[in-house]
């Protein structure tokens, strides 16, 4: 089994596009590229119900859409037998985790992905930079903190882009990934393996892979995941994330319904 669960629904033109007919494309990718199961995982902040949860401007300026239609896009090609899975990327907002589980509870997910783009004001992966802000050892800590809290905080049933604080190539010079691998384990998330950040200027997978052998050692389960905003790049470079997974010890992935995970072999 080979999944991709980790993407966002766009037009050609790589606009929102949350309409069922634009879900095809995206199949028809997958099965081009030997994935066998899909899911779709827009930013929560993209959806004006989330709006109350939200302080940084970017995420405010495009809190502009209605979450039902993105919904219904998923659950109507889901009901028509195509092999897609609903999910959410959703940044995890600390202090606000009842709120967030209020939002989101009256819909239908199969899954939902805890990512931290932003500590407080300032960007993982974009402006106003964590990393030129308070230095590279100090974005990694708080990063790392903030992850095993999203783990911690039961709302997530997947990691995004684990290690997404290495995204510019800058790292700290020694990191123990074991206390937030603790707090993975612990709590029962799973992590995704992404090829997103060999387009980034890291050129790396996420996760790193000594992140990903402290995964299998506690018995995280894991998924696999493009980020595709375009179905150009559905499954893309996924044998370079299965020779990963496969060198950490991986041979199962997880398949969920329903927030739900169970167990498939891998490939
Ligand atoms: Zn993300
Ligand atoms: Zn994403």
């Amino acid at each position: 089994m080979i999944v991709d669960y980790h993407m966002h629904l766009r037009n050609g033109n790589e606009e929102i596009a949350h309409d069922t007919w634009s879900v095809d494309p995206f199949v028809e990718a997958a099965h081009a590229a030997g994935v066998d199961e899909i899911g779709f995982t827009e930013h929560i902040y993209y959806f004006k119900q989330t709006r109350s949860l939200w302080t940084v401007p970017y995420m405010t300026d495009l809190c502009v859409y209605d979450i039902e239609p993105y919904v219904e896009a998923v659950v109507v090609a889901r009901g028509r037998g195509l092999p897609v899975k609903l999910g959410l990327e959703v940044d995890y907002a600390p202090g606000r985790e009842d709120e967030t589980r209020e939002i989101l509870a009256p819909y239908p997910w199969d899954y939902l992905l805890g990512s931290v783009h932003y500590i407080g004001e300032l960007a993982v992966d974009g402006e106003p930079r964590l990393v030129d802000a308070v230095g590279v050892e100090e974005a990694w800590r708080l990063y790392f903190e903030e992850l095993a809290a999203a783990a911690r905080s039961d709302l997530f049933d997947s990691l995004s882009h684990p290690d997404l604080v290495k995204i510019f190539g800058a790292r700290a010079a020694s990191f123990d990934y074991g206390p937030v691998v603790d707090a993975i384990a612990d709590s029962g998330v799973a992590v995704e393996v992404s090829t997103a950040g060999l387009r980034k200027p890291v050129r790396e997978l996420y996760p790193h892979p000594e992140f990903l052998a402290a995964c299998r050692a506690r018995d995280v389960p894991v998924t696999l995941a493009s980020d595709a905003h375009s179905p150009d790049v559905v499954g893309r470079d996924f044998d370079r994330a299965l020779e990963l997974l496969r060198a950490a010890g991986y041979e199962t992935v997880t398949v969920f319904e329903r927030r739900r995970g169970r167990q498939e072999p891998l490939g």
